[in-house]
């Protein structure tokens, strides 16, 4: 086959067209895996569910709310100031070690999301000072040529983090591809010795997968408690959905998960003080779902058609936002809440990583 691989430096900010620079958010999508019974699977039952109402068809749900005005959090604003101390740094380390932290990502195939997700991180990249560096790959390439692309950044000092973008084109091996991650540069934090690590007692994984992560950071900083909290997630994904319930039990909340087979989800939402989306429906979330004064995370970011706009498409959380907002009393937009901070988090995985790389305090 010929294999073309073409490797950018910084590059792919200005390869990509203008109009994507609006999308903030990151998304490496995989499905969970259910271990599902024989007649359970013989079932076929998709681990997912769309309503086929939007926030609109129930026109007087809201009457029966306590309506109140909720804090919406700034993810853009937030991600801004720790992306300033995230520079700092960068240029504090080029100054004493003359090196900077190197973040490389392996692109497979022309998604046109997964583009767009990679062009935000780079710029991101360039905009505090890192190296990027990014290996396309064409979408009928063999799990070696990937494994290859990913070992060859093993190898490279001037490569700190390493992430394959997902979801991978589906005749490639992810398992075999993530395995070959060297743990020390695992800056996604999917590796399971990462994951492992997350959820066991007294361990310390070397890196928390990025979304996780924004979540929990969004929560801290909007002074959100969650010792001690009842915390729902919805989505038990291993990218998003697992590791968030693994992150609020370590932050001591007592956590729910709640995915496609639970029955009565909005029973269980309903009783939440702290509840995070990441099932990939939108509209799912609806106003009854949310206790008055709850805290709701929204990470699901979905393509819905919108002639409007300029693509014909636009990006919708999983919660009804106009609904949720009259109940919840802090509450994240889509887009420009989880998406930044996620974004931000791969920065400050891939700087911890240099600086453990570097030894640099
Ligand atoms: P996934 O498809 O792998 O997992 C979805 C999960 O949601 C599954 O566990 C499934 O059981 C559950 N689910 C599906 N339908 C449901 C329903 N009706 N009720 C309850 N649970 C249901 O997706 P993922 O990779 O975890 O991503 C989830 C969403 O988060 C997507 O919209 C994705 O684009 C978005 N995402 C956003 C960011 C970000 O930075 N904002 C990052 C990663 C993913």
């Amino acid at each position: 086959m010929g294999l073309v691989a073409v490797t950018w430096m910084n590059c792919l900010g200005r390869c990509l067209p203008q109009k994507t620079r609006f999308l903030h958010t990151l998304k490496g999508r995989q499905s969970d895996q259910i271990l599902m019974s024989p007649s359970l699977a013989s079932l076929d039952l998709p681990d997912t569910w769309t309503p086929n109402s939007s926030c609109q068809s129930i026109p007087d749900i809201r009457k029966s709310f306590n309506e109140q005005t909720p804090t919406v959090i700034d993810g853009k604003l937030m991600a801004t100031e720790i992306r300033s101390k995230i520079a700092d740094q960068v240029r504090q380390m080029k100054k004493c070690l003359g090196k900077v932290p190197g973040l490389a990502v392996i692109l497979v195939g022309q998604r046109r999301d997964s583009l767009t997700y990679v062009h935000n991180k780079i710029i991101a990249c360039e905009e505090v000072g890192m190296k990027s560096v990014v290996t396309e790959l064409p979408t009928d390439c063999a799990d070696a040529d990937v494994q290859n692309a990913v070992m060859r950044f093993n190898k490279d000092p001037s490569i700190h983090g390493i992430l394959v973008q997902l979801p991978l084109p589906q005749h490639l091996d992810e398992e075999k591809i993530l395995d070959a991650l060297c743990l020390e540069k695992d800056v996604d934090g999917f590796h399971p010795l990462n994951m492992g690590n997350l959820s066991l007692r007294g361990r310390e994984p070397l890196f928390i997968p990025c979304t996780p992560k924004a979540c929990i950071e969004l929560l801290i900083r909007s002074g959100v408690k969650i010792m001690g909290k009842k915390a729902v997630v919805i989505g038990r994904s291993n990218i998003v959905g697992l590791p968030t319930s693994l992150l609020l039990q370590r932050h001591h909340a007592t956590v729910t998960i709640v995915h496609a087979f639970t029955e009565n989800p909005e029973q269980i939402t309903s009783e939440a003080e702290i509840v995070v989306s990441a099932a990939g429906v939108p509209s799912l979330v609806r106003g009854n779902w949310i206790k008055s004064g709850a805290t709701v995370i929204d990470v699901g970011t979905s393509p819905v058609e919108d002639p409007s706009s300029e693509d014909g498409y636009r990006l919708v959380g999983d919660v009804c936002f106009e609904e949720v907002k009259k109940v919840a009393s802090v509450i994240t937009p889509v887009p420009g809440g989880v998406g930044p901070m996620t974004v931000t988090m791969l920065l400050v995985n891939t700087l911890d990583s240099a600086k453990r790389m570097l030894n640099f305090t």
